[in-house]
Parts: C-alpha cells; structure tokens; sequence
C-alpha cells in the first residue's frame, strides 16, 4: 500500500485536527471575550447549547454575528486574540514531525476548528501554512469593518464538509483519514470518519467522544497524538516510538496505557419485579437455562 502511494505521488494519510483544546489550552472564545471585557460568555454559550440553534462548536461565531456585546469585533480583534491563545507544548513539533518522511509515509496536516478563521491562522502562524487552517468564515461590512454576515461555519456537520472537500481535492481515501478532536463539535466528524474506516483519536476525557474516538490520549503535549497514529496506522512499537520523540530532543517520562471502564451504579427500584422477570424468561427458555 505504501509503495503505491510513493510511487504515484498521492498523499499517504490526511490528518486532520480541531483546535479549541485540542491543539491549545482554552476555548479561543474565551480568549476572544476577555479581551473584549464580556464576562458572562460561557452563560451565553451555555443558552445557545441548550437551545439548539446551532452546532455545537459554532457559538462564538453565532454571538460575534447576532449578539450587540459582540458587535464591536473587527478582524483585528480575532487575529488579537489568536496571538493570546495559549497553545499546547510542542504544536510546532507535531506539525513537522507530520510534514517529514515517516519511513515513507506521507502526512498532510489540516486544522479544522468551529472557531474563527483569523484567530486559528493567527494562533498558528508561523507552525501550519494558513491555507491548511479551515474555521468558520465571516462577511465584513465594507465601510465599517463590522461582521455582516457567515459565509461557512466549520462546526457539526461543517467539519465533515470541509473533510470531504479536502479528501476531494488530495484525492485521498476516506480510510486514509486521522481525525483528532476532543469535544462535541467534533462528534459528527468522527462518527463519520470512524464509518469510512479512517481514524480516531480523541485527546480529552468527555466520555461522548471517548465512546466514539477509537483512541484516547491525556497529555498536555500535542505531540502525543503521534502515538496512536505511529502505533496503530504504521505499526511501530514503543521503542520507535520513543526515539522518534529523542530524535526531537524529548524524552518520554511517562506513558501508562489505561484502558478505561466508566460505571455508575443507582440502587435497584425494585428488585422483586426484575427477580420475577428473571423467573419467568428462565421458564419460557428452559435449554438456554440448563446449558
Ligand atoms: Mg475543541
């Protein structure tokens, strides 16, 4: 499979990543609406999350368009704010490591985040090319500078369009997709890479994303996503793995694989009618009983 990807000049693996905590440390939102003095941002969210209105993911561009608090944000602002995002350790590694040779294999790293375009480009400048930074896209009035309008959010559903249009584009396979994510907004995508055969990873414990990603990393580190990328897709053991990240000048300190069981148990309302029904399938299926 690899050869014939080196030889005909294709891209080998499509990784695509969400931003907002998964590449960085806080919700850009929140970085955005401190800068602005808007105290009661996460309330707002908190309403339009419930409401349903929009994707999960697309709040903030759904607030900086309709909200009179954010009325004020010019492009500047976003592009501000984006410097002031705190990024995890090592994106910049990440970033090189996948645009290097893996023993062959080729990557092409994207960023696709809900969040706006100018502040994930500015976030990353200098670490992802901008033109491999997708987020949600905004109309400026002309004359004023004031956001008139959402030409495309990248939230929900949007995150599988901008997928596809990429994997269309690079003409790469479905199943050579790796999408890295660690929250709601990043539900629909992974559902809909994970029925392409591609790849999952998720990077925070929200258990709705753990239950669909096909892998979980905690790290503060964003190279830690390589692991399962490295493990699972190129099949390299743990000793590679660790002098790839020496190669880099980092040591791994620790690595502990956890398999996760989640369980809460509730006191049993009523035990007399659950034994009863157990009596009764037992007799209506003696064979399975006895065996
Ligand atoms: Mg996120």
């Amino acid at each position: 499979m690899t050869t014939e990807i080196q030889s005909n000049g294709t891209p080998g693996y499509l990784v695509a990543s969400d931003f907002d905590q998964t590449l960085s440390f806080n919700d850009s939102g929140y970085v955005l609406s401190e800068m602005l003095g808007i105290s009661d941002f996460q309330k707002k969210v908190a309403g339009l999350s419930r409401s349903n209105l929009v994707h999960q993911g697309a709040e903030l561009a759904y607030l900086l368009r309709h909200d009179p608090e954010f009325r004020s944000v010019r492009r500047e602002h976003l592009v501000e704010a984006g410097r002031r995002v705190r990024l995890k350790d090592n994106v910049e590694i990440l970033a090189e490591v996948l645009r290097g040779d893996l023993e062959g294999n080729r990557f092409r790293f994207f960023v696709i985040s809900a969040s706006p375009r100018e502040v994930v480009r500015s976030a990353l400048e200098g670490i992802v090319p901008p033109e491999n930074v997708f987020g949600t896209e905004f109309g400026y009035d002309p004359s004023t500078g004031e956001i008139s309008s959402i030409l495309r959010a990248s939230a929900g559903y949007g995150k599988i369009a901008v997928l596809q249009d990429l994997e269309l584009k690079l003409k790469s396979s479905p199943d050579r997709t790796v999408y890295i994510g660690d929250g709601s907004s990043d539900l629909y995508v992974m559902h809909h890479v994970n029925s392409h055969d591609g790849h999952t990873i998720a990077v925070s414990e929200t258990k709705s994303i753990g239950r669909v990603a096909q892998r979980t990393v905690l790290s503060e580190n964003a190279l830690s996503v390589l692991v399962p990328i490295l493990e699972d897709i190129l099949g390299w053991d743990a000793h590679r793995i660790r002098e790839l990240f020496t190669s880099y000048g980092l040591a791994l300190r620790d690595w502990d694989k956890i398999r996760t069981d989640w369980l809460t148990f509730h006191k049993a309302p009523t035990p007399f009618v659950l034994n009863q029904a157990a009596v009764s399938h037992a007799s209506q299926n003696p064979q399975r009983t006895s065996a």
